[in-house]
């Protein structure tokens, strides 16, 4: 028997990341503050599960898998579990509460981890009670399709905490990937800076969205634009990642765009409000 996962956050990333759980043998409670983010998660879930099995990338029937599934309003529903990972919005703020509450119901031979993007690790883990039991365990988006986790030790996070999340990282299938407490570790660090670019290179004028899309998919051999990715991660994800990094490193090169700024301001946060630099 696998041990319970708690997921805290169920956007677009805490659903992905319970549909990976479930889908490697896991039972998962899912909790949210919003009742409309929960069903919106059960929905989601079930969608991509079903388009996973048509394909064959799933073998397991749907059903099997989403039973291993429960969704919460309550924080105290995640006590006895033994693996915490949160995943609610990129705020310091929001994050270190829902820590110091979860610290309520991990006891000590439980973990937690943050899947946050760029977030210092260990000045998270002050409001913890065991500070050595927590670490970054950041997925890229979306977790049912991406390898990657980026597994990151903050300054009290245990040699055993590390060897723990690593395997549990090999045991849902993913790619670690060990990395130090900078801001933005790896990923964000670089990819970020680039999705900024192309916002600035729209803001300008030197070309539209889809001619900066097409050019970094044909010029650069990337997958996707770097503005439809940004619609992807949230408009407002990228400006708390942007703000953090810029905070956390002190260099203005993380300046976020004025036209990134406005569009979130507007509430046009990309995919998840239908309409960010494209329309959904
Ligand atoms: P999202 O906006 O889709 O979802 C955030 C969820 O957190 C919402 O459902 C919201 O109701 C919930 N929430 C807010 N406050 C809460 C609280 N106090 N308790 C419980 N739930 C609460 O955001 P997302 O894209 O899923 O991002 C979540 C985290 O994952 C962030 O830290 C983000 O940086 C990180 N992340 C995002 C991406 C990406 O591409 N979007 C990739 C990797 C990591």
């Amino acid at each position: 028997m696998k041990e319970e996962v708690a997921i805290i956050g169920a956007g677009q990333m805490g659903s992905g990341i319970a549909q990976v759980f479930a889908t490697a043998g896991f039972c998962v409670r899912v909790y949210d503050i919003s009742k409309q983010m929960l069903n919106l998660a059960r929905v989601r879930i079930r969608d991509s599960l079903n388009k996973l099995h048509e394909k064959g990338s799933v073998t397991e029937p749907v059903e099997d898998i989403t039973f291993r599934i429960d969704y919460f309003y309550e924080l105290e529903d995640l006590s006895g579990c033994k693996i915490f990972i949160e995943s609610a919005f990129e705020d310091f703020d929001i994050k270190t509460n829902i820590l110091y509450k979860l610290s309520q119901y991990a006891g000590p031979d439980s973990f937690i981890a943050s899947n946050t993007s760029s977030l210092s690790i260990t000045s998270l883990s002050k409001m913890l009670r065991y500070p050595d039991k927590f670490l970054g365990f950041h997925f890229m988006n979306p977790p049912p399709l991406m390898d990657l986790i980026e597994v990151i030790r903050g300054f009290h996070t245990s040699d055993s905490t590390f060897q723990f999340f690593m395997n549990l990282a090999r045991t849902i299938k993913k790619v670690p990937i060990s990395c130090k407490n900078t801001p933005g570790f790896v990923l964000n660090r670089i990819l970020i800076l680039m999705i900024n670019e192309a916002v600035c290179t729209l803001y300008d004028g030197t070309s539209s969205a889809e001619q900066i899309d097409e050019t970094m998919k044909l010029g650069a051999n990337h997958r996707m634009g770097p503005l439809a990715l940004a619609d992807l991660i949230g408009l407002d994800t990228v400006l708390s990642i942007l703000k953090n990094l810029k905070k956390e490193s002190g260099n203005d090169k993380y300046t976020p765009c004025p036209l990134l700024q406005q569009y979130v301001r507007q509430g046009r946060l990309g995919r998840k409000s239908k309409k960010g630099f494209f329309e959904y």
